[in-house]
């Protein structure tokens, strides 16, 4: 179990213990313990004055800002919840959280604040909005050349407005610590509510297992306000006391040339990032020469991917598997350890079970299998949800007796334990009574040299019930004819899982957090063809 029951102990001891030590590299600015500390009492004293108090939710919508983590843990101090909400929503996708969670203060980028109100008004909400200037973030997102990125001050205002008198409820590790939403890749994103106990199990355990300690640096490529960001970066380096790197959202030119600079030991992020990392023209190995160990979760690594990432960057990817529900991690490779292939469908496994976590593949029944047999993962352990935000059907949907969650993927066990999985229950395509894993056809795709990024999906046919269809986006300077395509899948897939159709798209539709969106991309148009 773990040693700290509220992650705020984590922080306050790092505070007391280094208060110079650099938290924060956002851009070429370095934040302290102290400078970060500084702000969240602020915050803290803010918040604690508009009358937000114990249990109150405190919507944050920032990208990877350093006020991002002074929000959370201003938010902590008065023992009420942060909700990270994507920054990228619309209005009316806002409003369907705040109408949910019930936001009583929302801290967001001072640029934003007529979307955030035009929101809270939809939702008839009026929670108090604080607002920072996230000045460096504004010139990235418009895509200027790295070098004309200047730092600015971050928050004076928070710090300033010290003013209130906080007062700290007595902490308990079952007090809720965030509720996150998932990706929202198979329908409405749900409230996940995380638990201090699990934030606390999930991050010391994760920090050993990265073999993360105060020298190591944090390249933040995945969003903080999903829980690979959260957790995998903004919660294990604080309990391992090391910097984490900030550079406002994932943009490949400017992570390069940060990365440059920064030099960061490991990272973590969907493989889709390390794909756009791999693709740019000038990268090479060096530029990751400090890299001692690079983690990829949250979707599958398709094995011809991971060989050009290890040829082009050096990186040797390690999987993370886990969910929202699960506070990140639940499934880890091994640093050093060579990541096993499932013999049967060439899969690379996903890992195994973290400490204390225990998995079982089950059938319908809930009667677990034997290894080499699929079924649903079932998985246990202290990182497990309490459930879904104000959703007791759904909670109950995914609940199942004696502390098990049920995953909604699908996956198969070896011998020693290690964990492949097939694909989501959901993604399964029925063609004439056959099964077909959209992931199997997507792996295959992917080996051919001029695939840049694969869908497989099924669509309704009259005759076979459903049939396989496949999307593809093209490598740059590359072209393909769908016969080719049909060619290389027919030498390695039984006929019944070849795509009965090719179209070429100029980018596969994916959520923030890199998984492919396979409702969105039956209705992305296809690339003109010349
Ligand atoms: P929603 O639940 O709203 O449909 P989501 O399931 O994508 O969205 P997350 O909690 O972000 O939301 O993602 C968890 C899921 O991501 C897992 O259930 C699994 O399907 C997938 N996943 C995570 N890690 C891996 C991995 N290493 N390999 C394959 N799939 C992974
Ligand atoms: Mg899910």
């Amino acid at each position: 179990a773990a040693t700290k029951h509220h992650f705020l102990d984590h922080w306050n001891e790092w505070m007391n213990d280094a208060p110079e030590a650099p938290a924060i590299r956002y851009f070429d600015q370095v934040l302290t313990v102290a400078d970060i500390d500084l702000r969240s009492q602020g915050l803290a004293g803010w918040l604690s004055d508009s009358g937000i108090k114990a249990g109150d939710r405190v919507a944050v919508i920032l990208q990877n800002v350093p006020e991002f983590t002074v929000a959370v843990l201003a938010a902590w101090k008065l023992g009420a919840v942060p909700v990270p909400c994507n920054p990228m929503y619309r209005p009316a996708e806002l409003a369907d959280l705040f109408i949910d969670f019930r936001p009583v203060a929302i801290v967001c980028d001072v640029r934003q604040v007529e979307e955030i109100n035009a929101a809270v008004t939809s939702a008839g909400l009026n929670p108090a909005v604080i607002t920072t200037d996230v000045r460096n973030g504004a010139r990235v997102d418009q895509r200027v050349a790295p070098a004309g990125i200047a730092s600015g001050s971050i928050g004076e205002n928070w710090r300033a407005s010290a003013a209130g008198k906080i007062i700290r409820p007595p902490r308990h590790g079952g007090e809720l610590a965030l509720i996150l939403y998932t990706s929202g890749t198979t329908g409405r994103p749900k409230g996940v509510m995380i638990q201090h106990d699990a934030l606390c199990f999930n991050a010391e355990l994760s920090a050993i297992w990265m073999r993360l300690h105060s020298d190591s640096r944090m390249l933040g490529l995945a969003p903080y306000f999903h829980i690979t960001g959260f957790v995998l970066h903004m919660a294990v380096s604080i309990v391992a006391r090391c910097a984490v790197g900030l550079t406002y959202r994932f943009h490949p030119e400017v992570i390069l040339a940060f990365q440059r600079d920064f030099e960061a030991t490991t990272t973590v992020a969907a493989i889709t990032a390390f794909n756009a990392l791999s693709s740019l023209p000038d990268i090479s190995i060096a530029d990751f020469g400090h890299m001692d160990v690079a983690f990829s979760g949250g979707a599958p690594i398709a094995p011809a991917l991971r060989n050009t990432l290890q040829q082009r960057l050096g990186l040797n990817l390690i999987p993370v598997y886990g969910m929202t529900e699960t506070c990140a991690p639940t499934h880890m490779g091994l640093p050093g350890c060579e990541v096993p292939t499932d013999p049967e469908t060439g899969a690379l496994s996903v890992g195994v079970p973290i400490s204390s976590t225990e998995m079982k593949i089950v059938d319908a029944k809930g009667n677990p299998l034997p290894p080499g047999q699929a079924g649903e993962v079932w998985v246990r352990g202290p990182q497990v949800t309490a459930g879904y935000w104000k959703r007791p059907l759904e909670t109950a949907e995914v609940m199942a007796p004696e502390g098990w969650l049920r995953t909604g993927d699908v996956g198969t066990m070896d011998a020693a334990g290690w964990l492949y999985i097939v694909d989501r229950q959901k993604d399964m395509i029925n063609a004439a009574g056959f099964k077909v894993w959209p992931r199997q056809v997507e792996d295959v795709l992917l080996e051919h040299s001029a695939v840049h990024e694969a869908a497989v999906v099924g669509e309704p046919d009259a005759y076979r019930g459903e049939t396989v269809v496949a999307y593809v986006a093209v490598r740059a300077g590359a072209i393909v004819q769908a016969a080719d395509l049909e060619a290389h899948c027919r030498e390695k897939l039984a006929a019944y899982k070849v795509p009965r159709r090719f179209t070429i798209l100029d980018e596969i539709p994916k959520t923030v957090t890199g998984k492919i969106r396979r409702v969105a991309v039956r209705t992305t148009p296809a690339a003109p063809s010349e």
